[in-house]
């Protein structure tokens, strides 16, 4: 509880620090960028929201490190790197020994499936942390990504960077109707790998999932993950995933910190051709594109850009108006309002 309270005067602090240079025309650094480098994957999963968009090119090998050296030099700090599967790229060892030489604090969120006892050792030098997707027991989980091997590659990648001393290990679940039976024992199975951090979202209406509402939770499923969150957040170390907006009364009872959307303030996203959007999870189009960074420098498209998360006018639908939450929700995750399920009070009837 005290974390949370703290997170709450940290952002708040940080919002009118970030505010009140605006107004004098001086815009922060994005603190986190985050590469969506890849559509490529050798997995299927039934909610897999990066199927929305295919490319018909990638950023090339020099492209990313003049990105990375333009964000070191404006004074980022942390490029992770997202897709697809990220390891399907043959130059990613190469371009994130060269982030680590640019001073950047990096991160991996990958299925796991290619990391074997040679490469563990690689990626646990380059990479500060890795994020590893399991979305439930071995059943489920390989049901749910289409392969008998993902569960067991996936634990033995887990297990590999482990013995390799991989700074930070974290879990990334995904809950869906589909999986919520599992969430209790995928906690055990969790608890026994022994991770830094067991990340859960939920299901967002993007790729996979925007085609199967059957997916999405119900009222009874999601406060049962509420309820689970809160009696196991600081045993298995569980982070919300800020894509569930903000709960309301139930927000300071299942998170480690107050809910933020972090786009426009503290963090965009640069996809598979360069074109830059919030975060990886929104799609690639009109609304979303800020920009290509092989068309205008990034550090312009930040500057310019990302206007209507930044301007208090243009952030909220009619419904958050008149809401006494809209300080801390600001209109919760932007791609649940594809759907309009970006608030989980007024959907799930929290109170
Ligand atoms: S009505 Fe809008 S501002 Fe209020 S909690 Fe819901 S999404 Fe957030
Ligand atoms: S738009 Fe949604 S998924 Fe993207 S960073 Fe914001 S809360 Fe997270």
């Amino acid at each position: 509880m005290l974390n949370y309270f703290l997170s709450k005067v940290k952002l708040r602090f940080f919002k009118k620090i970030f505010f009140l240079l605006r107004q004098a025309g001086f815009v922060l650094p994005p603190r986190f960028v985050v590469w969506d480098c890849t559509r490529r994957c050798n997995l299927n999963c039934e909610h897999c929201g990066a199927k929305k968009e295919k490319y018909a090119t990638e950023l090339n090998t020099q492209q990313v490190k003049t990105l990375i050296e333009n964000l070191a030099d404006y004074g980022t700090k942390y490029f992770v790197v997202t897709g697809g599967e990220p390891l399907m790229r043959k130059d990613l060892f190469e371009i994130f020994a060269f982030a680590k030489t640019k001073g950047l604090k990096t991160g991996l969120a990958t299925n796991g499936f290619f990391i074997d006892a040679k490469n563990s050792k690689i990626i646990a030098k380059i990479f500060d942390s890795v994020q590893i997707s399991l979305d439930g027991p071995q059943e489920i989980h390989n049901k749910i990504r289409g392969n008998k091997k993902a569960f067991q590659k996936a634990a033995g990648s887990i297990n590999l960077l482990k013995k390799s001393n991989c700074r930070q290990i974290t879990v990334s679940s995904v809950v869906t109707s589909s999986n919520i039976k599992g969430l209790t024992d995928l906690g055990k199975i969790v608890e026994s790998l022994g991770v830094d951090i067991w990340k859960i979202s939920s299901v967002m209406p993007i790729g996979n999932a925007g085609k199967n509402k059957n997916l999405y939770l119900s009222q009874k499923d999601f406060l049962k993950l509420l309820g689970f969150v809160k009696n196991n957040k600081e045993r298995l170390k569980i982070e919300l995933g800020e894509n569930l907006g903000f709960l309301g009364e139930y927000d300071k009872k299942v998170r480690r910190e107050v809910f933020f959307c972090p786009v426009g303030f503290l963090t965009c996203c640069v996809g598979v051709n360069g074109n830059v959007r919030g975060c990886p999870e929104q799609p690639d189009n009109h609304y979303f594109r800020e920009g290509n960074i092989l068309k205008k420098d990034f550090r312009k498209i930040w500057q310019e850009g990302f206007r209507k998360y930044r301007d208090k006018k243009s952030l909220q639908d009619k419904s958050c108006q008149e809401c006494k939450f809209q300080n801390n929700c600001r209109g919760g995750c932007w791609v649940m309002r594809l759907d309009n399920i970006n608030c989980p009070i007024r959907h799930y009837h929290l109170q």
